[in-house]
């Protein structure tokens, strides 16, 4: 049987664009989607037309009882889980005094706990199958922080630490836990940026350019195929973070 994975915030930008990698490789993807049902039902059809399987479902990944119906539905259609990519989240650009505490907790929820609970409910399965793959998409702002961004540098730095710690417990039971770290992508999640804020920015990436969704998803591509990387945040950013 083909490899079964669970994509979250699927709809979209980054998370889009892997759930096509995967797809096209003939993987079954259980592509989940929030708000944008015409962006994901566009997906699937175009995946469709070529043959290849993509799988939508509806769910507010910040809710655990949601996070748990998505992996019932997999495991309950599918049998199986091999690949979770915890990819959904939100970003917030606000000084760190006017954050409010609905706020913080609505960051925490979707960037941070998401992936708690995707995780701990796929984790289940892949323990009893001996075998598993799971890939947080963090952010070079959880390795170096960002001015403006402290609720969002917190969740994911809080990815990175759940990355290396998993890969320490669950490497005896042959799963393998990675964060893939961004730099700046060219997503909605930067459509606030005016054309003079990109310039700026390219001018502090060596590689001089904005990386794009198919960046990442050839990251995804090779983690998924690599049977010896656990514990690492992979950060493709154009060289703007060298650590
Ligand atoms: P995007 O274009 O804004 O897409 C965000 C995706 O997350 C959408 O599919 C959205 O689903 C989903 N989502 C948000 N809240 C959700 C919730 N409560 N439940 C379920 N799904 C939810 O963002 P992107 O740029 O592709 O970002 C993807 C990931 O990469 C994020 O974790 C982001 O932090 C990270 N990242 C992005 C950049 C960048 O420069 N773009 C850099 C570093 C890291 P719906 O639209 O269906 O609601």
């Amino acid at each position: 049987m083909s490899k079964v994975a669970i994509v979250t915030g699927a709809s979209r930008g980054i998370g889009a664009e892997i759930s096509k990698m995967l797809a096209r490789d003939n993987i079954i993807v259980v592509a989940i989607y929030n708000k944008s049902f015409d962006k994901a039902n566009k997906l699937k059809e175009e995946l469709n037309k070529e043959s290849y399987k993509l799988d939508l479902v509806q769910a507010d990944v910040s809710k655990k009882e949601e996070c748990q119906k998505v992996i019932d539905y997999t495991i309950d259609k599918y049998g199986k889980i091999d690949i979770l990519i915890n990819n959904a989240g939100i970003d917030q650009c606000k000084l760190f005094t006017d954050i409010t505490d609905e706020e913080w907790k609505e960051m925490i929820d979707t960037n941070l706990n998401s992936v708690f609970y995707m995780t701990q409910g796929a984790v289940k399965n892949m323990i009893s199958n001996k075998k598993g793959c799971i890939i947080n998409i963090s952010s070079i702002w959880g390795m170096v922080g960002a001015s403006c961004e402290v609720a969002y540098s917190v969740t994911k730095a809080g990815i990175d630490g759940m990355t290396k710690a998993l890969a320490k417990e669950l490497g005896p039971s042959n799963i393998r836990v990675n964060s893939i770290a961004p730099g700046i992508i060219d997503t909605d999640m930067n459509k606030n940026l005016s054309k003079e804020d990109i310039e700026e920015i390219k001018k502090q990436i060596p590689l001089e350019r904005v990386g794009t969704t198919l960046d990442i998803a050839k990251c995804v591509k090779w983690l998924v195929e690599d049977e010896y990387t656990t514990g690492q945040i992979i950060s493709p950013n154009g060289g703007w973070v060298i650590n």
